[in-house]
């Protein structure tokens, strides 16, 4: 279980709402990315267009996912390459650690990959004696504090320059400033000799394409080249969405990735792997696997979740997402915080894992409108509050609310009834027309905001007034 599980979420979150440093963190990142996303589009007058193209890419591909996986596996077997389709995290998390056991590993570089995360990989190496070292700062900062990531893209968002100085100086013995370029350099020191020494280097992917057999690595700090070119193999675990048909369709994606991530026009290093080395290369790993991750994803191509596949995790939904920029990523208790980890989790997980996170969003919209490829993750958040409902899984109090709720709206002269009497037991708690305040069970809503009051009139009493005054 995920250890940030054994408290509830509401503690979780009151938590996050609490601490001064997160909440700083939280505030200074997002408004950072929003506003660099922002800008990057406004210079792409074919911004909707391309977006436009790579949702169509994406479904399209869905469609004949079967097909492109197949033609991906026969062009990186062809070049030398091996590929491992794993249904379940339990069987990747077997295939990396059989690869690591056979080559002799004892030491892996890896560049940030959110797959890995997703299955646990780390703590699975640990245990059978290969020691995992995360090379994207971020990740590496994280690994050091013994945390999570709480970003898709930026794993190390929740700390201040002036935590992650403090956390070099007590992991490392290196009291610094907390000036990020002397921090980077730090960690830059430490982490050279480990890319020369390891023999594993695990990666992730953000794209495979299927026509070339080329496996495409988008990252902003070199790591994800020197993770797949020195150590003598190389591993990359890629959910099996992931791949795309062709480089014409890659050259989309790399359009609008980075400018909905970073805002940049484009990452500072696309590493594009086609295989193993060959004789007369002077670099590159003897081996390369690529594990296809299933864990869930196949079986949505006709469930509910579908669009949530077409995700490029770029992070744009979590940094407008005012719930998230409210919480973090840790309070959401999964590997995939945010929005779009929501679907991923009840994905991956089940739906009973999200019963209360499916409430977690409010629905504004603002994801959608960030998101590179237009997923409609509200309309699947309902949808799940839906199946959480209907499966009985909801917490009670909701059931019980939304049960009497349904029953009454199916009874007009009783909802009119109940319209009268709520105007007239509300009122000892209306204040200039809100409701700032609520006893019991109804105090949670005002606890943190205010309720319109019932109206004076409700819009059937209006409408009907309407017409008397019509017919005079
Ligand atoms: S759902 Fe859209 S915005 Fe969110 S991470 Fe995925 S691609 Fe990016």
């Amino acid at each position: 279980m995920e250890p940030e599980l054994a408290t509830p979420f509401r503690e979780r979150a009151g938590r996050a709402l609490d601490d001064r440093f997160l909440q700083e963190a939280l505030t200074v990142a997002t408004t950072k990315f929003i506003t660099l996303r922002r800008e990057a589009f406004a210079e792409l007058p074919e911004g909707d267009a391309l977006r436009d193209q790579a949702r169509a890419i994406k479904e399209a591909t869905l469609q004949r996912l079967d097909y492109w996986l197949e033609r991906l596996i026969e062009r990186i077997e062809s070049r030398g390459g091996h590929v491992h389709y794993a249904t379940s995290a339990d069987e990747a998390r077997r295939v990396v650690l059989d690869i690591a056991r056979r080559t002799g590993a004892r030491m892996a570089v890896k560049s940030k990959s959110m797959a890995t995360e997703e299955i646990h990989l780390n703590d699975a190496l640990q245990a059978a004696g290969v020691t995992p070292v995360e090379t994207d700062l971020g990740e590496y900062i994280i690994q050091l504090a013994h945390e999570r990531p709480s970003h898709i893209i930026a794993p190390a968002i929740h700390k201040t320059k002036g935590q992650v100085a403090e956390l070099f100086a007590r992991e490392l013995g290196r009291e610094t400033e907390p000036d990020p370029e002397v921090l980077t350099r730090i960690a830059r020191a430490e982490l050279r000799q480990k890319f020369l020494d390891a023999d594993l280097g695990i990666s992730g992917a953000n794209f495979a394409v299927a026509e070339t057999g080329t496996v495409v690595l988008v990252t902003n700090e070199g790591n994800g080249r020197m993770v797949t070119s020195l150590p003598r193999v190389h591993v990359a675990v890629m959910g099996v969405e992931k791949v795309i048909p062709s480089m014409t369709d890659l050259a989309v994606f790399l359009a609008i990735l980075a400018k909905s991530a970073t805002g940049q026009k484009l990452s500072v290093y696309t590493s594009l792997v086609n295989g193993p080395r060959r004789g007369g290369e002077p670099e590159g790993p003897e081996e390369l696997h690529l594990v296809l991750l299933d864990n869930g994803r196949v079986r949505q191509i006709a469930g509910p979740l579908r669009e949530a596949l077409n995700c490029l995790r770029c992070g744009a939904c979590l940094n407008v997402c005012p719930v998230y920029r409210q919480i973090g990523g840790h309070a959401y208790g999964y590997t995939y915080p945010g929005p779009i980890g929501i679907l991923l989790t009840a994905m991956l997980n089940g739906p009973a894992a999200v019963k209360d996170l499916a409430h977690a969003s409010s629905l504004c919209g603002a994801c959608m409108d960030a998101c590179p490829v237009r997923i409609d993750i509200p309309k699947m958040l309902i949808e799940l509050r839906r199946e959480v409902d209907q499966q009985g899984i909801a917490p009670w109090p909701e059931r019980a609310v939304f049960g009497a709720f349904a029953w009454l709206l199916q009874r007009p002269r009783l909802y009119r009834l109940s319209a009268r009497l709520g105007r007239l037991l509300q009122r000892p708690f209306v204040r200039g027309g809100r409701i700032r305040w609520l006893p019991g069970l109804f105090g949670e809503w005002t606890r943190t905001r205010d309720l319109p009051a019932v109206a004076r009139r409700t819009f059937h009493e209006r409408w009907a007034a309407l017409e008397r005054e019509a017919r005079r």
